[in-house]
């Protein structure tokens, strides 16, 4: 059986690395969250002082250092996932946090940021078998990626849904400041020159904002199946 690459990309809490990893997970592929690489360098940047209070950013600071920004993805036996490393150390909590996401829109418009990290992304793909997730991933990372997914979802229920996951993980942060950050960080990916969040021409759109994470899953495994037997 051949080992394709599915690209997904998506709003912001769409629900794209849910669908992934369980795609990944049922194809026996590599999951790659790419998401989570521009989260670590955002960590990078706000521990290196490179963000300030008022929320500037020192970009020729942050270029400056990308040679010191070593990310990789260590596998966890418990989540059966790939947990981001940054500098050998695992950050998957500490890039999660309201603080990251509030910045990581900021890091993410850098073209060097881009250009290290599609690189990256495009390395790791190389062989075949993944899933990856982010938001030009379709247009982009992997452009001949066989099988493209485009996921959307009303701003209500993207917030309801993330708000939710911070909740679980004991995170106080109210519903309006998750909404107010997921249309902020929509209005910035989606209007930035380099790699915006586009649907790539090829790419099929999932609405997920009625569908349980069951439907969508089946749905896009079906599609995926049309795909490896045809
Ligand atoms: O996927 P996630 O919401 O964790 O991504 C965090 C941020 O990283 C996005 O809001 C976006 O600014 C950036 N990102 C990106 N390109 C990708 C993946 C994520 O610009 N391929």
């Amino acid at each position: 059986m051949k080992r394709i690459r599915i690209a997904i990309d998506g709003l912001s809490a769409s629900g794209k690395s849910t669908l992934a990893q369980g795609l990944a997970k049922s194809l026996n592929y590599l999951y790659i969250d790419s998401g989570a690489m521009y989260r670590a360098v955002a960590l990078f940047a706000l521990r290196e002082k490179l963000i300030d209070r008022q929320g500037q950013l020192d970009e020729a600071g942050l270029t400056a250092a990308l040679d010191r920004v070593f990310l990789t993805f260590r596998f966890n036996p418990v989540s059966g996932r790939g947990e981001m490393c940054l500098n050998g150390r695992n950050v998957e909590m500490e890039i999660r946090t309201h603080e990251v996401s509030r910045h990581v829109s900021l890091i993410a418009k850098v073209s060097e940021v881009r250009n290290k990290l599609v690189r990256s992304q495009q390395q790791m793909a190389e062989s075949g078998g993944v899933v990856m997730d982010g938001r030009d991933i379709g247009t982009v990372v992997l452009p001949d990626a066989e099988v493209k997914f485009f996921m959307t979802a009303s701003i209500e229920a993207r917030a309801q849904r993330r708000h939710l996951e911070l909740q679980k993980r004991g995170r106080k942060v109210t519903l309006d400041e998750v909404t107010a950050n997921l249309t902020e960080r929509d209005h910035i990916d989606s209007t930035r020159h380099h790699g915006p969040l586009k649907k790539a021409e090829d790419a099929i759109v999932i609405d997920n904002s009625d569908l349980s994470i069951e439907q969508q899953f089946e749905h896009m495994m079906s599609l995926v199946q049309d795909h490896l037997n045809g």
